[in-house]
C-alpha cells in the first residue's frame, strides 16, 4: 500500500496556459477544454497512488465512473486551489461523493498548506496513511489519530464493511460448495443417488488435512 503520494502532478505550460485562459472559478472545472489535463492527471497518479483510493485505499477502477480526480481541500470553498497540483488526489467515487465539500481544515488559509498540520484529515501529500488509519481485513477501519478518525467519518469509510460482506455473500453463493448443494436439491432421484454415491467414493478417498 502506498502510504503517502511521493510528487504532485507537474502541469506543463501548455496546461498552465489553458487554465490561465479558461479558468475563472471553481464551476469551470467541468468545462471539456480541461479534459485532457485531467486524462493526464490521472495517468501520472495512478501508479504513484499503487491504483489505490487515496481515503480508503480499495482499488480503483478504469471506467470513468470508477475513479475521481479529489479535491483535498474542497474547490467550493477555495476556488484558486482548484487545479493546485498537491491538492489533487485520485478517489472512488464513494468516498469523493461523502467527503462531498465539508471542511477539512483548522484555520483559513491564504496559501496552500506545505504541512498537514492545518488539516483535519489525512492528506495524501503530507501525511502518512499508515500512522493514522489501520485497515483491518480489508473493510474495517481503526482511527489511529485524530485526522484518522475524521477521515473514517467524512469519507464514511464503515460504509465499506458493508460492501465487503456483500462480496464475500455473492462469492459464497457461487463458490463450488453452493454450487453442489443446489444441484443436489434440483436433481431427481436418481441423479441424487449418482451424486451420492459420487460423493462416498470421495469421502471414503479424504484422509483429513
Ligand atoms: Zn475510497
Amino acid at each position: 500500500m502506498t502510504d503517502f503520494i511521493s510528487s504532485p502532478y507537474s502541469l506543463s505550460s501548455q496546461e498552465l496556459k489553458v487554465i490561465k485562459n479558461s479558468f475563472d472559478n471553481h464551476t469551470d472545472w467541468d468545462k471539456s477544454c480541461f479534459d485532457g489535463i485531467k486524462v493526464s492527471l490521472k495517468d501520472d497518479l495512478r501508479p504513484k497512488q499503487g491504483n489505490l483510493c487515496c481515503y480508503c485505499k480499495w482499488k480503483l477502477g478504469f471506467d470513468i465512473k470508477q475513479v475521481d480526480i479529489e479535491h483535498i481541500v474542497p474547490k467550493s470553498e477555495y476556488s484558486k486551489f482548484t487545479f493546485h497540483p498537491k491538492n489533487l488526489a485520485l478517489s472512488c467515487p464513494g468516498c469523493n461523493t461523502n467527503k462531498s465539500n465539508l471542511p477539512v481544515l483548522h484555520r483559513t488559509i491564504t496559501n496552500y498548506p506545505r504541512a498537514g498540520t492545518n488539516l483535519t484529515i489525512v492528506h495524501p501529500y503530507f501525511d502518512k496513511y499508515s500512522e493514522h488509519i489501520e485497515i483491518h481485513d480489508g473493510a474495517i477501519y481503526e482511527g489511529l489519530s485524530a485526522k484518522g478518525c475524521e477521515t473514517i467519518k467524512l469519507c464514511k469509510l464503515f460504509r465499506l464493511k458493508k460492501v465487503l460482506e456483500k462480496k464475500k455473500e455473492t462469492q459464497s453463493e457461487s463458490s463450488p460448495i453452493a454450487k453442489l448443494v443446489a444441484d443436489l436439491n434440483n436433481a431427481s432421484d436418481a441423479e441424487k443417488m449418482q451424486i451420492i454415491q459420487a460423493l462416498g467414493i470421495q469421502t471414503n478417498q479424504f484422509q483429513g488435512v
